[in-house]
C-alpha cells in the first residue's frame, strides 16, 4: 500500500458515515435496477436534481424497461425528453437501449467494456452503472467529485484535461479499492454537491477537513484551476413561424449534429448586408418551399452554447398556399403554438413559439 492508498483508506470510513447520515433521499438510490440508475445518471448530467426527480419518475412510467425504451419511436423519446435540453442524451439513451435489447436480451451488461461500448456511455456513466447497480469497483469522476478530490489533494492544473484528469481518475479509483464501491462513489458525489461546493465550501462541516490539503493551504476555492475557455463565435439566425389556419410549421432536423432530430421553426443564416425580414422570407422559401409575402419581427434573443453565441431573430408570416418542399429537414408537421414545447423542440424554438402563442 502506498502512502496515498493509506491516506485514502483512512478517509473512506468518515466519508461513508457522513453520507449515511446526510444523503438526500433521491428515488433512484433505493433502486438496484441498472436501467433506472442509468436513466437517472444521464438525466442528472446537465440538469438540476430537483428537475430530474419528477422527470425520472415520469420516464420510468412511460418506458419502464430497456425493452420498452428500445421499442419506442425516436419521436416519442424526444417528446418525453422535451424541456430537459441536450437532446443528444435522449438520442443516445434510445440507441443504447436498442443495442442492449438486440445484443443482451434487454439486460444491461455488467462488463466494463460492454457498458463503455454503448452509445453515449462515457467513463463517468459507466462507472455509475457498474458501481451503483452491480457493485463493481469502478470509479466515477463528475464535476462534484473532481472538485472535491482536487481540493483534498491540492491537484493543480486543468482538471478537465490530460495528466491532471488522469491523476484525478486514479485518486477516484483508489477510493473504490475497498468498501462498498457504489456507496463510496455516492458519498464522494454527495459531499461534493452539498458541502464542498464551488464557491463557498462548508469546510467546518466536512468530515474530511482534517486531511484536506487545500483547506490547510488556506484557499480551497483555488482548486480546481479554471479550465481554459474555448473561443466563442457569434452567429446570427433568422427563424420563421409560418402560420396556416392557427398552426405553425415545424421541421425536423436530421438526426445527427446540433439539435439533431428535434423540431424547429425553419431557420437559416442571413447573408451579409441582407435585411433581416428579407432573409426570413428567403430562408422560409429555401427550406420549406413556401415564400411568404411579408414577415414581421416577433422576438430577438441570444442563445449561448458552449462554443457559439447564437442570436435568433424570430419572424411571423402567413404561409402562402402550396405544398411544403423541405430542404435540409427530414419531416414536418403543423402544430398549434401552445403545443410545441411538448413535442421535442429545441429550447430556442420553444421560446420563439411561446412568443408566437402570446401574440395570437
Ligand atoms: S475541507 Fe473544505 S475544501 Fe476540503 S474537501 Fe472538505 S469542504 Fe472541500
Amino acid at each position: 500500500m502506498t502512502d496515498a492508498d493509506e491516506e485514502i483508506a483512512a478517509l473512506r470510513e468518515p466519508l461513508v458515515a457522513w453520507y449515511r447520515a446526510n444523503r438526500r433521499p433521491l428515488p433512484w438510490r433505493s433502486s438496484s435496477d441498472p436501467y433506472a440508475i442509468w436513466v437517472s445518471e444521464v438525466m442528472a448530467q446537465q440538469t438540476r436534481i430537483e428537475v430530474v426527480v419528477p422527470r425520472w419518475e415520469r420516464w420510468l412510467h412511460r418506458f419502464p424497461t430497456v425493452d420498452a425504451l428500445a421499442g419506442a419511436s425516436l419521436d416519442d423519446v424526444l417528446e418525453e425528453w422535451a424541456g430537459l435540453g441536450y437532446y443528444a442524451r435522449a438520442r443516445n439513451l434510445h440507441a443504447a437501449a436498442r443495442e442492449v435489447a438486440a445484443s443482451y436480451g434487454g439486460r444491461v451488461p455488467d462488463e466494463p467494456e460492454a457498458v463503455r461500448a454503448l452509445p453515449g456511455v462515457g467513463r463517468y456513466t459507466a462507472g455509475a452503472i457498474l458501481s451503483f447497480a452491480f457493485g463493481r469497483r469502478a470509479p466515477i469522476l463528475d464535476g462534484n467529485v473532481t472538485r472535491l478530490l482536487a481540493r483534498l489533494f491540492r491537484v493543480d492544473g486543468d482538471a478537465k484535461r490530460g495528466a491532471t484528469r488522469e491523476t484525478l481518475w486514479s485518486l477516484a479509483g483508489r477510493f473504490v479499492a475497498d468498501g462498498e464501491p457504489g456507496e463510496v462513489n455516492q458519498a464522494l458525489m454527495e459531499l461534493g454537491a452539498l458541502v464542498c461546493t464551488p464557491r463557498n465550501p462548508a469546510c467546518p462541516e466536512c468530515p474530511l477537513a482534517r486531511s484536506c490539503a487545500a483547506r490547510r493551504a488556506g484557499d480551497p476555492t483555488r482548486y480546481p484551476a479554471p479550465s481554459r475557455r474555448a473561443k466563442v463565435t457569434a452567429v446570427e439566425q433568422v427563424a420563421v413561424a409560418l402560420r396556416r389556419r392557427g398552426k405553425v410549421l415545424l421541421a425536423r432536423r436530421p438526426p445527427r449534429g446540433l439539435w439533431g432530430g428535434l423540431l424547429e421553426l425553419p431557420t437559416g443564416e442571413p447573408r451579409a448586408g441582407e435585411a433581416l425580414d428579407e432573409a426570413a422570407r428567403r430562408v422560409a422559401g429555401e427550406r420549406t418551399g413556401l415564400v411568404p409575402v411579408a414577415a414581421r419581427p416577433s422576438l430577438r434573443f441570444t442563445h449561448v452554447l458552449s462554443h457559439r453565441r447564437v442570436t435568433f431573430h424570430g419572424f411571423v408570416a402567413d404561409a402562402p398556399a402550396g405544398r411544403v418542399r423541405l430542404a435540409g429537414y427530414d419531416a414536418h408537421r403543423w402544430a398549434r403554438p401552445d403545443e410545441a414545447a411538448a413535442l421535442g423542440v429545441s429550447r430556442a424554438t420553444a421560446r420563439l413559439m411561446a412568443a408566437v402563442a402570446n401574440s395570437h
